[in-house]
């Protein structure tokens, strides 16, 4: 029996067979057992005097047991129940002095190098839970509102998306790649017979399934070769892109704002326990800041912020009048000031917005075309585009999206005006074509919404395996 069904029995003598990992062993008598079903530990109390010292020894922190006993009330304070021990199986010893995880406080920095171990700690253990129950969540919104799931190629041969920061995905030989005459390399000669790399996004893929199936999903893995070693950034994340045929820009964000408060509420409701000790741990990390630098908030009372108020939303426009007039820029604090419009926003500036102007999610749209995607739809005043970020407290954007440019001639001189070849997007043009229609989505990193929810401040603690610049380790 899983030991978060253990805790919620009535101890009547029953006789049970638990599996987990030993967290502590103190006093050759009390066993906290952890199976990774909950945060809690389940007490086993071992009567020493009638159990093999040999045995005794091999009891400790990380090993693996089979552990036979009878549920109890327990006499000791912090638990209600407890199981006394009649039979003890040590499945896989952990050689105290060589196993890294011991009771005590851990630095994250320290964990990561432990990437394989960290999980039995009850910081990453109570995470990764979270990170399964939103992803369970995400996939619970879209299907009761009844969008498809698809996936879209991970390999892509498209390269118009991304300008550079990609991954290439070759099987030539690095040490003598076939060559044309002029002395490139000749990548006909690859396995896909022309230049491949692995995904930045889904979209123009999922704008195509769009235009058939009606409101459909991706969920899945992207990559970004950019050199960013933020706390916010990964090679390798999973990316949320719904994309909606019919679907104009108001409605996209009213879909966006809808979709963060439910799966937050979702946590917020099936997940207390964890997030009860997460936000434990988020508010003494919050003191150990200097005053100016502290949200203020418990990381429960920041989700209920989110899912209980409305998202401010104004135009690019106005989010740098706010900026030109601020006093951080007044003051020449910021790094890059703001001085015109059209420049594109920096963190620091979405930050600003979010956390000392708003104090609130904001949703900035109507971004000046110039800063942003080809496929994003132009406005009537021909300078700005239907794009909406969304930036979130402590986060930084979220969510990036837009009306899709549905009007060939409009598309077509966008990408020549970006000098993107046209060649390459001839399926994504016959969209427009054939059948085109209004149809809008966007972009949401789920390791940020992870982070968010889990009051984490490193990216690379929200995923089991980060990959970042200078490290693909395990
Ligand atoms: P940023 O400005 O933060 O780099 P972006 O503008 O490159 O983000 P988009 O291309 O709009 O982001 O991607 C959509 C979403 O994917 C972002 O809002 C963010 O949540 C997430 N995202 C983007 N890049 C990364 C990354 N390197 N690691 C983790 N999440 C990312
Ligand atoms: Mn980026």
């Amino acid at each position: 029996m899983k030991i978060a069904q253990i805790l919620e029995r009535t101890p009547e003598n029953q006789t049970l067979t638990v599996k987990g990992w030993v967290r502590t062993f103190r006093a050759n008598r009390f066993i906290a057992l952890n199976d990774g079903s909950c945060l809690a530990n389940l007490q086993c109390v071992v009567d020493f005097e009638k159990t093999d010292e040999q045995l005794l020894k091999k009891i400790t922190t990380g090993a693996a047991l089979h552990l036979e006993g009878k549920l109890i009330e327990s006499k000791g304070a912090g638990q209600k129940v407890e199981l006394a021990v009649t039979t003890i199986v040590v499945l896989g010893e952990a050689d105290p002095e060589a196993y890294p995880i011991q009771p005590k406080k851990h630095s994250l920095e320290f964990l990561r190098e432990k990437a394989h171990l960290r999980v039995r700690t009850s910081t990453f253990s109570a995470v990764m839970r979270l990170r399964s129950a939103l992803a369970f969540a995400v996939h619970q919104f879209f299907q009761q509102k009844g969008f498809y799931y698809v996936n879209t190629p991970i390999i892509t041969g498209s390269d118009a998306e991304g300008a550079g920061e990609m991954f290439r995905v070759t099987t030539l030989d690095p040490k003598n790649p076939k060559k044309t005459e002029d002395g490139s390399i000749d990548y006909s000669k690859d396995f896909f017979g022309k230049e491949t790399n692995l995904t930045v996004s889904g979209q123009l893929e999922a704008e195509t399934y769009a235009l058939g199936l009606g409101d459909v999903y991706t969920f899945g893995p992207t990559f970004r070769a950019e050199n960013s070693n933020t706390t916010r950034h990964l090679a390798e994340f999973w990316m949320i892109e719904p994309e909606m045929a019919f679907y104009d820009l108001n409605d996209n964000m009213d879909l966006a704002e809808a979709f963060i408060k439910s799966v937050l509420g979702y946590v917020l409701e099936n997940c207390r326990e964890d997030l009860e000790f997460l936000d434990e741990r988020f508010q003494k990390e919050e003191q150990a800041k200097p005053q100016q630098q502290r949200s203020g908030m418990g990381l429960i009372e920041k989700i209920r912020f989110v899912v209980d108020n409305k998202f401010i939303r104004i135009s690019y426009t106005e989010a740098i009048d706010i900026l030109k007039n601020c006093t951080p820029n007044k003051k020449k604090k910021f790094e890059y000031l703001v001085n015109e419009w059209g420049v594109d926003l920096q963190s620091e500036h979405e930050r600003y917005l979010v956390e000392k102007h708003f104090n609130c999610p904001v949703i900035l749209y109507d971004y000046p075309a110039k800063i942003k995607a080809f496929y994003m739809r132009l406005n009537d005043d021909e300078k700005t585009v239907r794009a909406m970020d969304i930036l979130f407290p402590g986060i930084g954007e979220i969510v990036g999206g837009s009306q899709r440019e549905e009007r060939l001639e409009v598309l077509e001189s966008r990408i020549e005006a970006m000098g993107i070849d046209k060649k390459e997007l001839w399926w994504y043009l016959d969209l427009r074509k054939f059948g085109s229609a209004p149809h809008s989505g966007f972009g949401l990193g789920f390791e940020r919404l992870v982070q968010f929810a889990t009051g984490m401040g490193n990216i690379r603690d929200v995923i089991p395996f980060p990959r970042t610049p200078q490290n693909a380790a395990f």
